[in-house]
């Protein structure tokens, strides 16, 4: 059996007529002979009915602190709905559909509520399924632990399910259909002229979802490389052939492997506070360790780290930032918090060792005019803090000084 996990995005399912582009997909492979499993998010973006934004919204009109496990009860309720309006279509259309949930298709999870954790993916149902000819609809971003409570797989986890979907079956592909025609050198949405990547290491994906672009969960590509299975990102509206992410960062016109690129892409994270302490000698030796250590106990990721003599710096995502000042001021720390920040990241597999690469990303910035508030780099990525109001023009200028926009 030839199988390939489909899965499709919010906007991919949110109309019938768009329903019908996705069932073409459907269709081309199953004539290609292969076995699809269909993966699918909640119908539409933010505003819609039954989009994942909505169902949150309703469960926090209730009580704005409601409890992760009743929010996740909620939140379970957009891929149900999706998942059975597609197998209909797909029945319709004359094929053996059949909607499961993401437990039915052996998605089991810890019991870390609104970001669980797959633990284990047991395809035996679904492999049954296939030997029948079906065609399993299985709701993306769902989980269910051990003593049968629903998860969910943190925001943009239908990609996770896939993935882990397609490394259970040792699916020949998983293809993950968006809005765009691939994984880009930046955010369409600030760069114009950004452009396709015809196909990204794991690696460097991986960096870029982290550091910020949203077109692909992080885990999936994570859970997608230790089986190595190849993933596509590409468009349900167009004929393109979208982004290939394998363990090669880059193809020569001749098939033969590149070596990485200095830089692949540039993204930004927003919504971030940036947290200064204050240390003297008084307070101890093991007054940092401390404070990273209050962090951890909060429950708080902490990013861009700088450890001196006599001050710590940290950021974190703006939603933590009154706990972790109440707790810090709390046990004595003097702080000082710069709210309204942004990280901005150029990644690139190939920029180690490659001198000038700092020279050239400070000097993007120095020339307009943007204020570095901090900085960081990896042997694949360089970033900065920045004003958040300077956000737009960071990835502009960081894009072209890169030779990202020719
Ligand atoms: P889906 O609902 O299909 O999962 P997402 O909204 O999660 O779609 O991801 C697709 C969106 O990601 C695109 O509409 C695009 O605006 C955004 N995006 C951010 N960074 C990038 C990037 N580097 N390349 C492509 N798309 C990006
Ligand atoms: N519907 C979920 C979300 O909006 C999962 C997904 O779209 O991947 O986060
Ligand atoms: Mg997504």
């Amino acid at each position: 059996m030839r199988i390939i996990v489909q899965k499709f995005g919010g906007t991919s399912v949110a109309s019938p007529e768009v329903r019908e582009l996705a069932l073409r997909k459907i269709e081309k492979v199953r004539e290609q002979g292969f076995s699809p499993v269909v993966v699918v998010s909640a119908m539409g973006r933010q505003g819609a009915p039954y989009a994942t934004d909505t169902l949150i919204g309703i469960a926090r009109s209730a009580y704005k602190g409601i409890a992760a496990r009743e929010l996740d009860q909620i939140m379970y309720c957009g891929e149900m709905i999706s998942a059975v309006v597609m197998a209909g279509t797909l029945q319709a259309a004359g094929m053996d559909a059949i909607m499961l949930t993401g437990g039915h298709a052996g998605i089991i999870t810890d019991a870390n509520y609104t970001d669980a954790r797959i633990v284990k993916c047991d395809p035996t149902r679904l492999i049954h399924l296939l030997r029948q000819g079906k065609v399993p609809v299985v709701c993306g971003f769902q989980g269910m632990t051990g003593d049968n409570e629903f998860t969910t797989l943190g925001r943009g986890g239908s990609d996770t399910s896939a993935a882990a979907l397609g490394a259970a079956l040792n699916a020949e592909l998983v293809e993950i259909y968006t809005d765009v025609d691939g994984i880009m050198t930046a955010d369409p949405r600030i760069v114009e002229n950004a452009k396709i990547l015809d196909c990204i290491s794991y690696g460097e994906v991986c960096q870029l979802a982290h550091q910020g672009a949203k077109v692909i969960h992080p885990r999936a590509v994570e859970i997608a490389m230790q089986k190595n299975i190849p993933l596509v990102v590409k468009s349900t509206f167009s004929e393109a052939p979208g982004t290939l992410i394998t363990n090669i960062a880059k193809e020569d016109t001749d098939g033969t492997a590149v070596i990485d690129r200095v830089a692949t892409g540039v993204t930004y994270l927003n919504n971030i506070v940036q947290i200064k302490v204050h240390l003297d000698d008084a307070m101890g030796t093991d007054a940092s360790f401390k404070v990273f250590k209050t962090m951890a106990d909060s429950g708080i990721s902490v990013d861009l780290i700088n450890v001196h003599p006599g001050q710590i710096m940290f950021t974190i995502n703006a939603d933590h930032a009154e706990k972790a000042s109440i707790r810090l001021k709390r046990l004595g720390y003097e702080i000082e918090v710069l709210e309204n920040c942004a990280k901005v990241s150029v990644v690139g597999g190939g920029m180690r060792e490659v001198p000038g690469v700092m020279a050239s990303f400070i000097e993007a910035l120095s020339r307009n005019r943007i204020a570095i508030l901090q900085t960081v780099d990896s042997h694949t990525s360089i970033s900065v803090l920045v004003p958040q109001s300077d956000v737009e023009t960071a990835v502009k200028s960081l894009h072209e000084k890169f030779g990202l926009s020719n």
